[in-house]
């Protein structure tokens, strides 16, 4: 059994799930402990008691480990990739950068904790200085998604320890490998006991337990949007600090004047690549009448010369579904996008090789209203929809027409329009010619409206967060 990691010991516990192979079911890459209440309190107190001496201690200690786990993450992209890959599904070169991400990130924080923006300022008073200290906010809790299983726990860990936070990880269920590889790498750092702590296991029980703890002063969540208002629920009326990174209907606006041949490009890649399981996912292509018949044409070529399979088979481009549940909220999705009177392009069925995996064509609608339910719904899975629109402006009107916010892209080659939709489109983030999903991991990341809630991450903005201001008022 893969152990938890609590106060600097791997414990074991009662229950255990195999983690599953969706490129293969038959497959199990191992048993992992599922934490309960108790054990996630025990990781609760081991964080609580090892903070002071953690935030008062060594920078350089600090800075040391942190470099040292990114050294470690890219010196095993290629074994933790495929680690990755075959408990998440994504392709092998798709997991090998994410665990390269990873290893950037560790890299990038370790030197951020040497720049904390603290400040001092002249006092509007004589003889008096102020300082402006950035100080830990105290116990994170970190809850995770599984589909991108060691860069999300990376952009949340990394911060959380480089500022002087102490550390319990809740990674998803689903993809507890990568997690846990993550975690024994960082129990070798030189990170004091109690300081990181491992709690996989389900969101009711795990999660549940920090979300009920009063010692956990930050919580830091990625997931649906359903989760995020639970957790919000459960920490109404307390002070626990609080992030949320969620859901997306990203849409990829198209317009007449842009490079056929680069807008279906980022189409593909942003709808389908990662089998269209990121939360950056372009899942309304939104395009122009005037370019709208060849785009399709093209679109649905390139969609039917996309190999679904085996995650580390070297030709696959799109790997399984992570799991049976998700297979069937894809395929309900693509029966409503049919009842519904979106034309089904392309693909959309479930298909056979060689492994008995969750393996699922990609869906290409065409036709498409935005007020239909599979262009209002996040569905999660390499399900794209076209909806034709009159201009620009009405393209425009469109990609805002959501309650979500997360990356909005355009494919143009008109600097006015991109000009004037980097400034209208109502999203934390904006892509023109290049795909909604794939970003830089030393710059601010995240959504507006209802796909986040609190501060950024990453980049320089993972400081809003992870650490408190304090202000000192000094007469020598
Ligand atoms: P999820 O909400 O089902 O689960 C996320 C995590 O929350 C898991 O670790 C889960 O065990 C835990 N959890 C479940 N119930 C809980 C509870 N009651 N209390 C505390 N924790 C609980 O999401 P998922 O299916 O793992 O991931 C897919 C979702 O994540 C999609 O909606 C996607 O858009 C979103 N996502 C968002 C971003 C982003 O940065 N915006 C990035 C990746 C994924």
């Amino acid at each position: 059994m893969h152990a938890n990691h609590i106060n600097g010991r791997w414990v074991e516990s009662a229950h255990a799930a195999p983690n599953i192979n969706p490129s293969n079911l038959a497959e199990s890459l191992g048993d992992y402990a599922h934490a309960d209440e108790a054990q996630t309190q025990d990781a609760i107190t081991a964080a609580h008691s090892a903070l002071d001496d953690w935030r008062c201690g060594s920078v350089q200690a600090r800075v040391d480990s942190l470099d040292l786990i990114g050294t470690e993450l890219l010196a095993r992209r290629q074994e933790l990739g495929k680690l990755l890959a075959q408990e998440e599904g994504k392709t092998l070169p798709e997991a090998i950068g994410e665990v390269a991400r990873a290893g950037y990130i560790f890299k990038y924080f370790s030197q951020e904790a040497l720049r904390p923006d603290s400040r001092i300022t002249p006092s509007v008073r004589q003889g008096l200085t102020v300082e402006t200290l950035r100080e830990p906010v105290g116990v994170v809790g970190i809850i995770t998604p599984w589909n991108f299983p060691i860069a999300i726990p990376a952009w949340k860990i990394a911060p959380a320890l480089a500022f002087g936070n102490t550390v319990v990880f809740k990674p998803a269920e689903l993809v507890p490998g990568s997690a846990w590889a993550l975690a024994e790498i960082i129990s070798r750092s030189g990170i004091p006991p109690g300081v990181f702590n491992l709690v996989n296991g389900r969101g009711s029980a795990v999660g549940a337990a920090m979300t009920s703890d009063l010692r956990i002063d930050a919580l830091t969540f990625t997931g649906s949007v359903g989760t995020g208002q639970k957790i919000a629920q459960a920490l109404a009326g307390r002070t626990t600090r609080l992030q949320m990174e969620m859901g997306g209907k990203n849409p990829l606006v198209v317009t007449d004047d842009a490079s056929l041949e680069r807008a279906v490009e980022c189409a593909v890649q942003g709808a389908f690549y990662s089998t269209g399981q990121r939360c950056t996912a372009s899942s309304r292509i939104i395009v122009t009448r005037g370019i709208h018949q060849r785009f399709v044409e093209a679109f649905r070529a390139k969609a039917e010369s996309l190999v679904v399979g085996h995650a580390l088979d070297p030709d696959t481009q799109i790997g399984p579904v992570v799991d049976e549940s998700q297979l069937e909220q894809d395929l309900a999705y693509i029966a409503i996008g049919k009842n519904e009177g979106a034309t089904l392009a392309w693909g959309g069925q479930r298909v056979a090789r060689a492994t008995n995996g969750l393996f699922l064509q990609p869906a290409l609608f065409v036709d498409c209203d935005n007020s239909m339910l599979i262009c209002k719904e996040e569905i999660f899975g390499p399900v794209a929809a076209v909806i034709p629109a009159n201009d620009y402006e009405h393209a425009l009107h469109i990609a805002n027409d959501t309650p979500f916010g997360l990356c909005a892209g355009i494919c143009t080659t008109s600097l006015g329009i991109a000009q004037h939709f980097k400034t209208h489109s109502r999203a934390g983030m904006v892509m023109v010619n290049a795909p909604t999903a794939g970003v830089d991991y030393h710059v601010p990341f995240g959504g507006a409206k209802a796909s986040s809630y609190g501060s950024h991450e990453q980049g320089p903005a993972a400081q809003e967060f992870y650490t408190t201001t304090k202000t000192a008022y000094i007469c020598p």
